[in-house]
């Protein structure tokens, strides 16, 4: 369990595979991002005719609001949201770093305003990995202090050498958390409890670091002599740095990362900047991205994004996207998208939420098969081509 299987690269670009206790998933993956439990405006069905096979959900989100141990009630985060495919958490982290509000940080934890009542409340380590145990995800992740893109070279060695010592303590208590057999308070399985086999759950480190490229070298090394895991994330890009320092961070740090290990590049979902990443040699993309702007009536299409509520599309009987197999795609016109948005209709937001997905997850699949059939770089070329275009449609 947990492992991945490298099947193919094309310079740095990867696929591969990565078995998980609710199913393997294939790589370049993207994720879609549950931040309460939920894709928003999309159900599991959706998910599932999207193609998803890996989802992101919250833990700060679910846990402070329902609580994990009402997730944990009602049968565990797959089975709360209906989803029974692999699931990942998030830490918890970035949000307690990134939400407005009162925060003080010191070595033992974050003490962090709840955004929801204005509530105090403290997370730590051992808590994150706790409440992410309870919710039961596939993959964990370590609880991290996450800094802006552009912080200087001082404030990223704080934060990188606290979430070192952070992802120690993660690490010691998601081991005895697996040794407990599934208890978060460490007490002994009950009956009801024992009938089920524990839940298996992986936590991955996060890398961390900013901008400064002898911090991420010097943080990598660290994270690898600290243990074997079986995935890493990079944190802290795509946070406000420029792009091409992502992409220089990320081209730098690929001959360094252990092959065998599945990357995880966190808060990535722009539709380029997810090729130029798997360029790159990552394996798995996260971002709010397809969702958020499909509400606002943004689709992602091969010619570059088109908004629907411009007036062009009144009368356009074409599809959004004809290369494209959702429902949205396969069922309706530019016109009658338009026409929802314009009549602010719901169905509108869940259709250009489905089609943005839908499009990632095509995007990742094709990529994929151009890696396996050694035509990568040709294709990216011409995808980025195609894509950058100015909008023509
Ligand atoms: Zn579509």
């Amino acid at each position: 369990m947990f492992e991945f299987t490298l099947e193919a690269s094309s310079s740095a670009a990867r696929s591969g595979r990565l078995a998980l206790p609710h199913g393997t998933i294939e790589t370049p993956c993207f994720m879609p991002v549950g931040t309460q439990g939920t894709v928003r405006a999309l159900s599991p069905n959706d998910l599932r005719m999207a193609g998803a096979t890996l989802v992101l959900a919250n833990t700060y989100h679910l846990h402070v609001r329902p609580g994990e141990d009402v997730v944990a009630q009602l049968g565990g985060l797959h089975r709360f949201m209906a989803w029974d495919r692999p699931l990942l958490t998030d830490s918890g982290g970035f949000q307690v770093f990134s939400l407005a509000g009162f925060r003080r940080v010191s070595d033992d934890g974050v003490e962090f305003q709840s955004h929801l009542d204005g509530a105090r409340r403290f997370l730590t380590p051992e808590r994150a990995t706790e409440i992410q145990w309870t919710l039961g995800a596939d993959v964990a992740m370590a609880f991290d202090h996450v800094i802006p893109g552009v912080a200087d070279e001082k404030t990223a060695r704080d934060a990188l050498e606290r979430t070192l010592q952070w992802l120690e303590r993660c690490a010691k208590r998601h081991q005895e958390l697996r040794r407990s057999g599934g208890q978060a308070d460490g007490a002994a399985v009950t009956e009801r409890q024992s009938a089920c086999p524990p839940v298996r759950q992986t936590l991955w480190p996060i890398l961390q670091g900013g901008t400064h490229l002898t911090l991420r070298g010097e943080g990598l090394r660290r994270i690898l002599e600290m243990g074997s895991w079986s995935g890493l994330a990079m944190g802290g890009l795509s946070v406000g740095e420029p792009k091409p320092a992502m992409y220089e961070m990320l081209a730098t740090l690929e001959p360094r990362l252990p092959p065998a290990l599945p990357r995880y590049l966190m808060g990535v979902g722009f539709p380029a900047d997810l090729v130029a990443a798997v360029e790159r040699g990552m394996d798995l993309f996260d971002c709010v991205a397809p969702t958020r702007n499909g509400r606002n009536g943004t689709a992602f299409t091969p010619d570059g994004p088109v908004n629907i509520r411009n007036a062009a599309y009144r009368e356009d009987a074409r599809p959004l996207d004809e290369t494209c197999d959702c429902e949205a795609c396969t069922t309706f016109s530019r016109g009658y998208l338009r026409h929802l948005f314009q009549a602010e209709e719901l169905l509108g937001l869940r259709l250009l939420s489905l089609h943005n997905v839908r499009y990632l997850i095509r995007l990742a699949g094709e990529m994929r098969g151009a890696i396996r059939d050694g035509s990568f770089a040709g294709w990216a070329d011409s995808w980025r081509h195609r894509y950058l275009q100015p909008d023509l449609a």
